[in-house]
């Protein structure tokens, strides 16, 4: 196997252990990771792009292709130094941002968490128009992964924005009035959209997240003009006998057999919440595909199999929805290790060919190139420590799996890398012809995956299969830091061709933002820290940075207005990482978030304003109270029903308030008029009363309370 650490292995005997040591394990995986630095030299031979240099940034990836290269290069290596702010916008609302700005006709376009959309002056930053879907905040709780949005389409006049609680509308790019509004999902059940659609051949693609949870997956195509769906595509297989879908087909004939025994209750996921491209030269439109729901297979498709087409590229017909190929990345899917990764397509000379490829580093931690003609693997290596398999077999294209990693049929906890937030997550990629370089932000995120022994499905609960409250972090100081230090996210620049990464640049944690490369020989990155730096594409040295005040994991864009270049970039900490992993990931980010749009030219002359210090002052905890069997009952609650909002542990990771040091979590009664009574639903804290009773509520405050007691005892 062709490694990027070839002097590393894989760590056998990991699963063997009890789950009371995997933390002891992190730590011994993460020292061993430590060793893995590595460092390449760039080059600069490649020859220069003829692209029309229009100054737009018309599409969520720049192109059809979705490369996030720009052809602008006034803002270059020579002059970046004197890069400065020439307007900021404040948004209303602190959660994730995540969103990639549109620029077209002189005007920005923008999206902030619960999907609204802003207008902007692209050169002045002076606000043209807003639009705010009102999505109920007790849609919140539908939500893995944060209230995000990643960005609106623009075509012919009409801005198309996917909201938070399933809904696709058409705006008039001129004054943000509503054209028509289609509910795209079954309100009934878990779906949300947090990804941008695209637009193709008249279409708008829109897929839908709640894998989670326990949701079907599907694509669908809606006219751009009138709003009627076109066509629908599932993922994965449903009930018995046909939707009258664009996949009956092809469900029928290739996925149905890889299902063994799915019962009715399972939705099986694969759910589209990404990614796309598409090449106008061969008409086929390619899909990422999600991963399984449940995550636990042997509650999936108690049979095994490779259960199609989940974590998967899908290359489909726009006009039908017409299934073309696949390339499954991660047969039986039991990790979360989506295909729903950014994809960018290039043509690549490979052992002296022009090769149509498509590139994609997905959760699992190989960087596939794939034929994009047939969807044929040309070549798949690591880009991030693994340890789930022994490489990918290349006469097969499938995994050599680790029959550890099998969680759930060995009923062994397993630990993992990449873990579930992979090794890549949504954050896109960008690709320079320049250096033939594809710049993506890795994190080293290790987690366990324990089989949960006594599964039921609930409403208001992720539905993984897995035992979440035994995984939690405990009190103990030195384990904490220790769990901390194994946290990793740096820059890779992969070389495609040579199957191996050019250089890197590593960064203080993972989680940081996407990426963008400029024909002036520049990448743009914003970190978790709250940097936004620009980097040589060639060797990844750092050129110039600015303190942005917050946390940024959106991807910036550069555009041209009245022939002055801009870069522009929304920031903003969130998305499931600090909301899930809790006070853990405040090793990359442990600053108050701000939420703003940030725009910048050579001769800028904003000023942000001094930013207000991050509170450290805390009441102290109520005193402990319930038994150890209701504080117990309470940390299982907590994991499946809390956790994923208000953290690991009970720890904020600085987006959402410390319940730690809430008063409402004092009080008996404001306690029971939140968690049940629905009290600040409108803020997206929904009520739980769907499947939790009063004293299952109070077992959670005193799980609360007990883990509050416990910080305050261990600091
Ligand atoms: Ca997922």
């Amino acid at each position: 196997m062709k490694g990027l650490h070839p002097g590393v292995g894989v760590p056998h005997g990991v699963a063997s252990v009890r789950h009371t040591e995997s933390r002891a394990i992190i730590s011994a995986i993460a020292a061993l990771f430590m060793l893995g630095l590595m460092v390449g030299c760039g080059r600069s031979d490649v020859p220069p792009l003829a692209t029309a240099k229009r100054g737009e940034w018309q599409r969520h990836g720049f192109d059809l292709s979705e490369t996030r290269y720009s052809p602008l290069d006034s803002i270059n290596r020579s002059n970046v130094a004197g890069l400065k702010l020439a307007w900021f916008y404040d948004l209303d609302t602190n959660r994730g941002q995540e969103a990639t700005p549109i620029m077209v006709g002189g005007k920005l376009f923008t999206t902030s968490a619960w999907s609204k959309v802003q207008a902007f002056d692209a050169a002045t930053g002076a606000l043209q128009w807003t639009f705010d879907p009102k999505v109920p905040g007790s849609a919140g709780v539908k939500g893995c992964c944060d209230v995000v949005n990643r960005g609106v389409a623009l075509e012919n006049g009409r801005v198309f924005i996917a909201t938070f609680d399933g809904r696709l509308i058409a705006l008039d790019a001129d004054t943000g009035q509503m054209l028509w509004s289609v509910q795209t999902v079954d309100e009934g059940q878990p779906y949300t959209i947090t990804g941008a659609p695209r637009l193709v051949k008249g279409k708008v693609l829109i897929g839908n997240s709640g894998a989670e949870y326990g949701v079907r997956g599907y694509l669908s195509a809606y006219d751009m003009a009138t709003g009627k769906l076109a066509w629908r595509f599932y993922t994965v297989p449903g009930k018995a006998g046909k939707d009258g879908a664009a996949s009956d087909a092809i469900l029928e004939r290739l996925a149905g057999p890889t299902w063994k025994g799915k019962p009715d209750s399972v939705g099986g996921g694969g759910t589209v919440w990404d990614s796309m491209a598409y090449d106008p030269k061969l008409d086929l439109l390619y899909v990422g595909v999600g991963n399984g729901s449940p995550w636990n297979q042997a509650i999936r498709s108690p049979g095994g199999g490779d259960n199609l087409f989940l974590a998967s590229i899908l290359a489909l017909r726009p006009d039908t929805g017409e299934y073309v190929w696949h390339y499954q990345e991660t047969p039986g899917d039991q990790w979360d290790y989506t295909a729903t990764q950014h994809m960018i397509l290039a043509d690549l000379t490979i052992g002296g060919k022009q090769r149509k490829v498509l590139m994609q580093a997905p959760k699992n931690g190989f960087f596939y190139v794939l034929d994009r003609t047939n969807g044929k693997l040309i070549s798949a290596d690591p880009y991030v420590h693994q340890t789930w398999t022994s490489g990918i077999d290349m006469k097969t294209g499938r995994p050599r799996i680790n029959p550890q990693a099998n969680y759930s049929r060995t009923g062994k906890p397993w630990l993992s890398l990449p873990g579930f937030l992979g090794g890549h997550n949504w954050h896109p990629m960008a690709f320079s012809p320049q250096t033939g370089l594809v710049y993506l932000p890795v994190n080293e995120i290790a987690t366990p995956y324990i089989r949960d022994e006594h599964f039921a499905w609930k409403k208001r609960a992720n539905n993984l299969g897995l035992d979440l409250a035994k995984a939690t972090m405990p009190a103990d100081r030195s384990i904490v830091n220790v769990v901390k230090a194994g946290l990793k996210g740096r820059i890779v620049a992969w070389d495609p061709v040579r199957r191996r990464a050019a250089w890197t640049v590593e960064l203080g944690g993972p989680w940081n933002g996407g990426m963008m490369a400029t024909a002036g020989g520049l990448l743009f990155q914003g970190t978790a820290a709250g940097d936004f730096n620009a980097y040589d594409v060639r060797d990844g040295r750092k050129l110039w940075s600015f303190p942005a005040q917050s946390g940024i994991v959106a991807p910036p864009i550069t555009y041209s207005v009245g022939g002055k270049q801009y870069v522009s970039v929304v920031v903003g900490w969130g998305g499931v990482y600090p909301l899930l992993l809790g006070e853990l990931a405040k090793k990359s980010n442990d600053r108050p978030n701000r939420s703003r749009v940030l725009t910048f030219a050579l001769d800028g002359k904003a000023m942000l304003p001094d930013q207000a210090p991050l509170a450290t002052d805390f009441p102290p905890p109520p005193p402990s109270f319930g038994t150890d069997q209701q504080v117990a009952h309470g940390a299982g609650l907590y994991a499946r029903s809390c956790g994923g909002c208000h953290g690991d542990g009970v720890r904020s990771g600085g987006v959402l308030p410390e319940l730690r040091h809430s008063a409402v979590a004092a009080d008996p009664n404001a306690w029971r008029s939140v968690v049940i009574g629905g009290l600040l639903q409108d803020q997206g804290m929904a009520s739980f009363a769907a499947d939790m009773t009063e004293r299952d509520a109070e077992a959670i405050r005193a799980y609360v309370v007990f883990r509050a007691n416990q910080d305050k005892a261990a600091r």
